[in-house]
């Protein structure tokens, strides 16, 4: 398992705790290119620190609809509880304490999660007597920062990477780990219900690890799975179950979590925005992923209806051209066993590994098929590839120039191995690097 670790930062409106997140995400420079049509929440992003990798959550950015202050800073602070490990607590040195700040002092402190004070703003060594008042709050030691110009930030991350526990919670490699994603009322839960109340599952007593007490293993024809959970604290009393962000934070740290990704849309209602923005998210996390139509006993059909749906979702999620579509019923069990072959497809190609002699063979029978032609000034010479990693499959092609690859050859390029390999539910980055 990979070290990693969820900072979540909380404090009142203004403070500069999205300053601070954008100090601590920095440039992060990433293969998977932006991909067209997502639009990005600057709430949750990865980050490291020395030789942690962990992720970022701005819970500032989690509003509630009816601005009403108090209940807001006080649903953060009980999001950042929920979900992180390490919270950093901001508050703005220049105006000393404020009652808002103790009361998400208190918040905190009754959660025993560990705490770390930043007294942001604190621009000039003046002010730097003013962090004495933030003792008062009983959290530790206040720590000077200046957001806007990059000092003590090093000092905030040298903190959260020691109070960041040694290792998520020590999962089995052999276990496939899946989550249901997709927005309120498609049927997650229902889905989950109905996958766990297949003959032959076998579910396990649920092991007390601390934030996945709601995951779920369970063993099936002699495969281990474990659903994770994504409901997160709409299941402990519904509080806040229609901020839509927050709905959506909890699907990203399911998919960091998963290795195949069941995204459900609505058979019924159709594909509405929030759809294709969790997607995107799928997509750009390079797990495996099945694209799932629920409430399939709701809708009228005809023969075309299931073609016509196929269509509009190929069409609505262009970038998911890899994944397989289902389409069940949670309420009638229809077809949901059929997901269980779906997901350890995605989760064996996930995991595929070529023999670099095969996949040349490919490299230059698709060369020789159609060759590359002029693009930027230059032609493209391939002159042989490897796979350098799994999950997703990556290849590394060494060329005279990257910049002579046009997105289009790249594109035909992709389809050859998939026509060759069959990468089926998982997608596959291809990387062009200059041979010297
Ligand atoms: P948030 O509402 O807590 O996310 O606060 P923002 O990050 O949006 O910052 C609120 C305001 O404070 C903005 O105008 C920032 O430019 C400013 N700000 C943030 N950090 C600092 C800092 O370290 N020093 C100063 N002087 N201003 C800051
Ligand atoms: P979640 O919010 O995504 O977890 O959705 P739920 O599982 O709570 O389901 C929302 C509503 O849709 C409930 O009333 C379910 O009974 C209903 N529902 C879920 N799946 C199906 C389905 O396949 N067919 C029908 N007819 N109703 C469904």
């Amino acid at each position: 398992m990979m070290m990693k670790g969820v900072v979540a930062i909380v404090g009142r409106a203004n403070v500069g705790k999205s300053t601070l997140f954008n100090r601590i995400v920095g440039e992060r420079i990433s293969i998977v290119e932006d991909t067209p049509g997502v639009t990005r929440d600057r709430i949750y992003a990865r980050a490291s620190w020395l030789t942690r990798d962990f992720s970022v959550i701005d819970t500032g950015g989690i509003e509630l609809a009816n601005h009403d202050f108090v209940k807001e800073i006080r649903m953060q602070a009980e999001i950042a509880i929920e979900e992180a490990d390490v919270i950093v607590f901001v508050t703005n040195g220049r105006e000393g304490v404020t009652a808002e700040d103790q009361m998400v002092a208190r918040i905190l402190q009754k959660s025993k999660k560990p705490v770390v004070l930043a007294c942001n703003k604190i621009d000039d060594v003046a002010f730097r007597d003013n962090i004495y008042d933030f003792y008062s709050l009983g959290i530790g030691d206040p720590i000077p920062v200046s957001s806007s110009h990059g000092i003590g930030v090093g000092d905030v991350l040298d903190q959260v990477v020691r109070l960041l526990p040694d290792k998520e919670d020590d999962l089995p490699e052999d276990e496939i780990k899946f989550s249901l994603i997709g927005r309120p009322n498609v049927g997650k839960s229902s889905l989950t219900n109905a996958l766990l109340g297949e003959e032959r599952v076998i579910v396990s007593d649920i092991e007390g690890t601390t934030r996945d007490a709601i995951d779920t293993a369970f063993t099936k024809d002699g495969q281990k799975y474990r659903v994770i959970d994504t409901a997160g604290m709409r299941k402990r009393g519904k509080i806040y179950e229609n901020v839509e962000k927050y709905s959506v934070l909890r699907a990203m740290s399911a998919i960091e979590k998963s290795d195949v990704i069941l995204i459900l849309v609505d058979g019924e209602r159709g594909i509405i925005e929030q759809d294709k923005h969790i997607a995107g998210y799928a997509h750009e996390s390079g797990k495996g992923v099945v694209l799932v139509v629920n409430k399939w006993d709701l809708v009228n059909k005809d023969e075309k209806t299931m073609a016509k749906m196929q269509k509009k979702l190929r069409e609505d999620f262009k970038y998911l051209d890899y994944a397989r579509i289902a389409f069940v019923s949670a309420k009638t069990s229809a077809r949901v066993q059929t997901l269980f072959d779906l997901i350890h497809e995605a989760y064996d190609n996930q995991r595929k590994r070529v023999a670099t002699s095969v996949l040349n063979d490919v490299l230059v029978d698709a060369q020789a098929m159609n060759p590359t032609s002029n693009f930027e000034g230059g032609r493209l010479k391939i002159y042989y590839g490897n796979q350098v990693a799994v999950t997703p499959p990556t290849f590394v092609l060494f060329v005279n120039d990257p910049k002579f690859l046009h997105f289009s050859y790249k594109r035909y390029l992709e389809n050859k191995f998939r026509d060759a390999f069959g990468f089926e539910g998982t997608p596959i980055h291809i990387i062009c690097r200059k041979r010297d």
